[in-house]
């Protein structure tokens, strides 16, 4: 049935350069069903991975950043993405703080679902020019009821984990349904 081997859609949000579309291009070359070529080089992947045993179809947007705040695009990205990672960086305290208000936004737009959505630090390679901490992290998704991670894009540090984790997110939700 459509609900359980369904198509999950995971969004990337989060202000610019800290990361996205590498996390993004990391998924796009994981390994997957090669048959399946990435529905669009540019923004958006689609990629059949095994999650606990389980194939499922994955598809990756990294759109967010095309769309106004407040403009019709991130509307459209609130109502599609089955599960959202909030990327900030480590080393970029300004896009930390910008997290609750993004937050926020995402929870409004779609006010009657218990969103999966995942705090996502990245870059913790950079660990000489960090400037928010592993716990900094670890406390804030906890005070807004979210999942934490700390990747790093460059050295595909945590990168599998995080899809996979938004993979196990939605299925918990779908599960209670
Ligand atoms: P976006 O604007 O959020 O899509 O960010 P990008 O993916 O374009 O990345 C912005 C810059 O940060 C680029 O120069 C990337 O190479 C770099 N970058 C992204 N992820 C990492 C990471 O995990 N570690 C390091 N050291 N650099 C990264
Ligand atoms: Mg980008």
């Amino acid at each position: 049935p459509a609900q359980t081997d369904g198509i999950f859609k995971v969004m990337l949000v989060g202000e610019s350069g800290v990361g996205k579309s590498t996390l993004a291009g990391t998924f796009g070359g994981l390994q997957g069903d090669s048959a399946h070529e990435p529905e669009n080089s540019e923004d958006t992947y689609e990629r059949r991975i095994v999650v606990d045993k389980e194939e499922v179809t994955l598809v990756v947007y990294d759109i967010w950043e095309q769309g106004d705040a407040g403009g019709w695009l991130r509307d459209h990205c609130l109502q599609t993405g089955d599960a959202f990672l909030i990327v900030f960086s480590v080393t970029d305290r300004r896009s930390f703080s910008k997290v609750p208000e993004t937050l926020l936004r995402l929870r409004a737009g779609r006010p009657h679902h218990d969103l999966p959505v995942i705090l996502v630090g990245n870059k913790s390679d950079l660990a000489r020019s960090r400037e928010v901490s592993l716990e900094e992290g670890r406390h804030l998704a906890g005070t807004l009821s979210c999942k934490h991670i700390e990747t790093s894009a460059a050295l595909h540090h945590n990168t599998r984990e995080l899809f996979e984790g938004a993979v196990r997110q939605i299925r918990l939700r779908r599960g209670r349904n």
